[in-house]
């Protein structure tokens, strides 16, 4: 039997074709020393083994209930936006309501919460997408290769429209764009199957002709209005991503991990940040600072 013990990071994946996930997780130098747990250094881990060699096995996903904050370590009894504190919460850039809704960046304004942290993460190439996921959806992403985002997605397909210099700037024609097309995945759909098939190159250039009769004012820091500029991409053909998946699960149900509920299944696929088992499925990136013990039996 395999075990691995620690709070849940998010599920790492290398490749395309297929891709192939490890479990991460942390464990606390506090509690390594039997101190009381605070703020405290995480001691990162991976499975040894790439969690697709674990298709067609059954796997317990057993919780104790504790949680441990992603940004600072310390323990919460809540979490907040998929792995915070309350304090880091309220107080982190990356759980301002910017980093969900980029186009409204406030950096200009002087107000960002973490002005050194917007630089460094926002202030640098980002790519707007058009990706299937459960249909035609349009994204943003700083990721390089751009891939890794659709994977996180559960994407089956992706093509990139255009480059900008910052967050916001994506955000700006992000937020345009799902004016006409939807922005999120359902859940529901993309761990049902495969989606309906959609010409991506067609949908990126009929909306990247579109684009170029448009312009994108914005303030800048000195508060005068000046034109978004972008760049289009030269990449004539989507990139497939295969998930490594024996089947679908039976029901579309939503599997939930807690103190008194552990999860006990044959896992049968994974598909973004969702391990798929033959009765339903669990997203692992909704149980960022859980501690979780993953056996394989
Ligand atoms: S740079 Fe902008 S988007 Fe990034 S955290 Fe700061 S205010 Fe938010």
């Amino acid at each position: 039997m395999t075990v691995y013990s620690g709070y849940i990071r998010m599920m790492e994946h290398e490749g395309t074709t297929p891709v192939r996930y490890r479990w991460s997780y942390a464990n606390y130098q506090d509690e390594a020393d039997k101190k009381r747990p605070g703020k405290s250094e995480a001691i990162e881990s991976f499975s040894s083994e790439f969690l697709n060699d674990f298709l067609g096995k059954k796997l317990k996903l057993t919780s104790n209930g504790k949680i441990r904050c992603l940004d600072c370590g310390k323990p919460t009894k809540k979490s907040f936006n998929q792995g915070s504190c309350f304090e880091c919460f309220s107080n982190k850039a990356n759980n301002d309501l910017c980093i969900m809704r980029p186009e409204t960046c406030h950096f200009h304004k002087g107000t960002c919460r973490e002005p050194e942290w917007g630089k460094k993460y926002c202030f640098q190439e980002h790519t707007v997408y058009f990706a299937n996921s459960s249909g035609l959806k349009v994204g943003i992403t700083k990721e390089k290769p751009v891939s890794n985002r659709w994977v996180d997605q559960g994407a089956r397909f992706g093509i990139p429209l255009l480059t900008v210099s910052s967050r916001r700037e994506a955000g700006i024609i992000e937020h345009y764009l799902a004016g006409f097309l939807p922005d999120k995945t359902s859940w529901q759909k993309m761990i049902q199957g495969d989606p309906p098939e959609i010409n991506l190159t067609k949908e990126r250039d009929k909306f990247v002709r579109h684009l170029e009769t448009k312009e994108f004012p914005m303030e800048n820091e000195k508060g005068k209005t000046v034109l978004l500029n972008w760049n289009r991409t030269n990449i004539d053909s989507p990139q497939e991503i295969q998930y490594p998946i024996l089947s679908y699960p039976k029901k579309v149900k939503s599997y939930k991990l807690s103190e008194t509920d552990s999860i006990e299944d044959v896992l049968v696929g994974i598909k973004g940040q969702y391990l798929l088992f033959e009765n339903g499925a669990i997203n692992i990136r909704s149980y960022g600072g859980y501690h979780v013990v993953f056996e394989v039996k």
